[in-house]
């Protein structure tokens, strides 16, 4: 039978998850910006705290403070929770993409990617304790630097996932059937840097070595790394360099970007990439950089635990489905850990890091229903 006391919680509740999701969405919060991110981890501590979560605040010096909430349950293993709650958008995107939600759409910085993951939490919290459906201990992480690879919130991230049963990572969903992900690729970030010799473009030409020729064929190499059969790209998405038309460029530089489906792929591209090497007489290559995030590969726990989610969500009602994306997230850390990791639970919707970013507003209920029912079933 149906479980219905869920999804009749989360709808009861629908408002004032829109609600809070706007005033999160308002407190503009970038990665870069830690005074704004910190007022935004102000917010959500106390609204944390107005729901009893006993909090950690680990400060930081660089990105914004990180907070660690914990609720007590039963005797067994915790579930530990995953949200960002840094954005792409810098300060003032809010002027030009205010935070509008009707009933069919909601739009805003980061509304999708993944402020609405931390309103439909919130109500999730309240739905279990009015429900008295308190299962597993809970300890949720909100994390600051997410979208610049979890720097400093890797480690504690990996830690607490080890003390975990399982981890639900609520990033968005995959459009267009909302699929949960189970299966991500790992990404490596590089920064190759070419330096040559200046001289005078004109008067003394063949006495420079251009740093921005040698860019060019590491570029082309680099570039030809990619094998789509494998589902390996490699993508040199920044370039920079030299200082003035008529100067023979003494230094140039690329940023990559490289994504593989397995560990062992990434075993065997990412010692070739470092090995980059000069191409023209006169210039030096370096290569500075590593794999940020594993692979979540398709993995036994990981299906285990798609499968336990979709019964669970059968359990109220739902249908959930499965799919993969090139896309990084902090669940890519907790399934190479060999953690059961549920990821993609955050709210429909589409166009993160872009304009069109929005949320399905008929979805969030019923999200924040199954989100509920996992704290409390798993
Ligand atoms: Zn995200």
């Amino acid at each position: 039978m149906v479980d219905t006391s869920f999804a009749e919680q989360a709808q009861a509740r629908l408002q004032s998850t829109l609600d809070e999701l706007k005033a999160l969405v308002e407190l503009e919060s970038p990665s870069s910006e830690k005074a704004a991110v910190d007022s935004l981890v102000d917010h959500i501590a106390a609204r944390i705290e107005a729901r009893g979560g006993d909090i950690e605040r680990i400060s930081q010096p660089e990105y914004g403070d990180l907070l660690v909430a914990r609720w007590p349950g039963d005797d067994r293993e915790p579930l530990f929770v995953m949200t960002h709650v840094d954005t792409v958008w810098p300060v003032g995107t809010f002027e030009r993409i205010p935070c509008e939600i009707d009933d069919a759409v909601g739009r805003g910085p980061g509304i999708y990617d993944m402020k609405a993951s931390v309103a439909m939490m919130l109500t999730a919290l309240d739905i279990l304790s009015e429900l008295n459906a308190v299962g597993r201990p809970i300890v949720w992480l909100v994390n600051t630097e997410e979208e610049v690879g979890s720097p400093v919130s890797r480690q504690h991230i990996e830690t607490l996932a080890r003390e975990a049963s399982t981890v639900l990572c609520l990033e968005p969903p995959v459009p267009p059937n909302d699929a949960l992900k189970t299966q991500r690729k790992g990404v490596g970030m590089f920064t190759l840097t070419a330096t040559g010799r200046a001289a005078h473009a004109g008067a003394d030409h063949a006495s420079g070595v251009s740093a921005i020729e040698e860019l060019a064929r590491q570029i082309q190499w680099v570039h030809g790394l990619t094998d789509y059969s494998k589902g390996t790209t490699v993508n040199v998405g920044v370039i920079s360099g030299g200082t003035k038309r008529n100067v023979v460029a003494a230094e140039a530089s690329a940023l990559i970007d490289l994504r593989v489906e397995t560990m062992a792929e990434a075993d065997r591209l990412v010692p070739i990439v470092l090995s980059a090497a000069a191409q023209l007489e006169g210039t030096t290559v370096t290569v500075e950089g590593e794999l940020n995030r594993p692979p979540m590969e398709r993995s036994p726990h990981v299906l285990d635990a798609f499968e336990r989610a979709r019964e669970i969500a059968a359990s109220i009602g739902q249908e959930v489905h499965e799919s993969s994306t090139g896309g990084g997230s902090d669940g890519n850390f907790t399934a190479a850990l060999g953690v059961p990791t549920i990821d993609g639970l955050g709210c429909p919707g589409d166009g993160a890091h872009a304009e069109t970013e929005h949320i399905q507003v008929p979805k969030v209920a019923p999200r924040t229903a199954l989100i509920a029912a996992l704290l409390s079933k798993l």
